[in-house]
């Protein structure tokens, strides 16, 4: 795991977004996992930016989102398949047929995570996952004690999860429930890009940066990962 110390969250997005366009998939259609939150709203805004100036050519990518709410009476302009949808996939102009994402509506999650592996499985597995990191250092929706081999699957949200995200609820319930691409998917993606920016993630960022791989902080399996960066900004990497 390498940590990259840069200046702010634009820094960070640059850094990214190079990484992504340097993407080396032997000449087959890259494959990447895409996270929601605050965090990559820069990158997102910095793709949709080289994508529109003709300086990055993304059309020939296919994206798999890492999560997504799951439950009853979830709206969809909640849900995280939204959420890349506006951010990133429509402004850019690439086809929303190029964004996989899970069913928020599912009945069965549990079907639901297995047609995702099989989705993931059949576009030629992950050639890169972007990930952001929470407060308790969870990966997608994978909270403390999630087992490392795990796959894709229904998740159920810690309570500071739940706060962290309540602002995307004003006029709904906040759901309990998830579902995750698991550890164990996540890990098998050839690169692995973990973004942290703020001061909030200051101290998680210095615990993963101290804790050998432990299911009590799930981030820390990027440990055993051969090809991890960490780009944090100033403020996240503030006690490293
Ligand atoms: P955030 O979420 O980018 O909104 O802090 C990160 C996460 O929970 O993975």
């Amino acid at each position: 795991m390498k940590f990259v110390k840069l200046s702010n969250k634009d820094e960070v997005a640059q850094t990214a977004a190079e990484l992504l366009s340097k993407l080396d998939t032997a000449g087959t259609s890259p494959v990447v996992a895409l996270p929601t939150g605050k965090t990559p709203l820069q990158l997102y805004q910095r793709l949709v930016q080289l994508q529109n100036t003709g300086q990055l050519d993304l059309a020939g990518f296919t994206w798999f989102a890492l999560d997504e709410f799951c439950g009853i009476g979830v709206p969809r302009s909640s849900t995280f398949g939204s959420y890349l949808e506006t951010h990133f996939i429509l402004p850019a102009g690439l086809s929303v047929s190029s964004l996989h994402a899970l069913d928020f509506n599912s009945t069965d999650a549990n079907a639901e995570a297995v047609r995702y592996e099989q989705s993931i499985a059949k576009a030629g597995g992950l050639d890169l996952a972007i990930l952001g990191i929470g407060h308790n250092g969870h990966i997608g929706f994978n909270e403390p004690g999630t087992s490392f081999a795990s796959r894709t699957g229904p998740r159920n949200l810690a309570p500071r999860t739940r706060e962290a995200n309540a602002y995307l609820f004003a006029d709904s319930d906040m759901p309990y429930t998830a579902i995750s691409m698991g550890i164990g998917t996540i890990m098998e993606a050839h690169r692995i890009l973990l973004m942290a920016t703020g001061e909030a993630k200051a101290e998680i960022i210095h615990r993963l940066s101290e804790t050998d791989p432990t299911t009590a902080l799930p981030a820390s399996v990027l440990k055993n990962h051969p090809n991890c960066v960490v780009l944090v900004d100033e403020g996240a990497g503030a006690r490293l």
